[in-house]
């Protein structure tokens, strides 16, 4: 019997794992490590995080997927990949062997380090799952400590807008008044969107009386603020962390080939340029050329994965990835409102929201 080890539940993973249950291949023994059982949606994170959905309903069920899949499911981490015994390192201990490996764990972020006193309290906004924790955390703390607290988002990208608006609306119903600014280290919004979406995100922020702050790249966290490299201050007591996905570690470590940013290189057909008994997709991986880190290209993956592994293991030929050139990218803006932007199109609206929403819900509903 051979081994298949999925490594991190992402969105191309559950694709194969709803396909792996419509054609098992009984000569495989499949495995998922996951931390959770539950496999956030980011497409509908800002929208829980705003009060909208609850948790669960954001979520991908990994153990009934593996279970459908004839899967083992451990609800564990991989720590670290000894790539030459195929062999990988779980944080409770176990080691694990298998033929063959995808890895679809997604980013991580790079928080900055503390100069000096008390900092502010900052959420990760990836992995999701941390997200998720810090928010519970922090709501079980009783949100903030002032009735008006200065919440910073850090990051202009869709991420960090989303959030800091979601959060925002979560924090008027509990009946707080938070002061809202986004630090961006670009001058711009949203880099490789259009003009007219960027400006339709402007106007969502101003709306919601958020202050844009540009070329500000925080160097370090402060006593009840941020400091950029020049020395100016922002005040922060919660800082939304959203500066761009960053590579977890181990696979580097591990001697895969990676490029210059830690993301597991990988060739069209979705294996590893270094080790091709390794798939890596979404996130974790990097493309020739590079793509955007969006679960739209995590999603695109799933079938094109789901083909080449088992081809892999049946001898037949793989298939090429062919990334989509443009996306439809839908930005909840927390006013019940959304932006949709795909090319040079871009209008907001209750009725992208409702697109959105609508879009979002059947995603999750084809993996129940
Ligand atoms: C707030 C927010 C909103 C976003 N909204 C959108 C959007 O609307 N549209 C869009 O296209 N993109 C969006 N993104 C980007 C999107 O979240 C990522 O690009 C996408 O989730 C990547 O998918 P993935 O399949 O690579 O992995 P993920 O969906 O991130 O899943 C990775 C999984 O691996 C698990 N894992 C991590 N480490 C390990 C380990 N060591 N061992 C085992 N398992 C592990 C994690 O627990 C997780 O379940 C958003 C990002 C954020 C932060």
């Amino acid at each position: 019997m051979r081994r298949l080890l999925l490594i991190g539940a992402g969105h191309a993973g559950a694709e194969l794992l709803r396909r792996w249950a419509a054609a098992p291949r009984h000569d495989v023994e499949l495995t998922l490590v996951s931390p959770d059982p539950l496999a956030p949606y980011s497409g509908m994170v800002p929208g829980w995080l705003a009060g909208d959905y609850a948790w669960e309903d954001c979520c991908i069920d990994g153990a009934r997927l593996a279970a459908r899949a004839g899967a083992k499911l451990i609800v564990d981490r991989v720590v670290a990949l000894d790539a030459a015994r195929r062999e990988v390192s779980l944080a409770g201990g176990r080691v694990l062997g298998a033929d063959a490996m995808v890895l679809n764990i997604g980013s991580t972020v790079r928080m900055p380090g503390l100069s000096e006193g008390r900092p502010p309290r900052v959420l990760p906004t990836r992995p999701l799952g941390a997200l998720r924790e810090a928010v519970d955390h922090l709501a079980a703390a009783g949100c903030a400590s002032s009735r008006e607290p200065e919440l910073v988002g850090v990051g202009g990208g869709a991420a960090g807008i989303e959030t800091l608006l979601a959060l925002r609306r979560r924090m008027l119903q509990a009946g707080l008044a938070p002061r809202c600014t986004l630090l961006t280290r670009d001058t711009e919004l949203l880099r490789g969107l259009n003009a007219r979406a960027r400006r339709l995100a402007r106007d969502a922020l101003a709306r919601a009386g958020v202050a844009v702050r540009g070329g500000f790249e925080v160097q370090s966290l402060a006593s009840r603020g941020l400091v950029g490299p020049a020395g100016p201050f922002q005040a922060a007591d919660l800082v939304l962390w959203a500066a761009g996905a960053v590579a977890h570690a181990w696979p580097a470590d591990a001697g895969l080939d990676v490029d210059a940013a830690g993301f597991v290189r990988i060739d069209s057909t979705l294996r590893s340029t270094s080790h091709p008994w390794l798939f890596a997709v979404g996130d974790c991986a990097a493309c020739h050329p590079p793509l955007p880190k969006a679960g739209v290209y995590s999603v695109r993956m799933g079938p094109v994965l789901a083909h080449n592994v088992a081809a892999a293991f049946a001898g037949r030929a793989l298939r090429d990835y062919r990334p989509q050139r443009d996306q439809l990218v839908l930005l909840n803006t927390a006013d019940g409102r959304a932006i949709a932007s795909r090319g040079r199109f871009a209008a907001a609206g209750r009725w992208a929201m409702r697109w959105k929403d609508a879009i979002d819900r059947g995603f999750v509903a084809r993996y129940r």
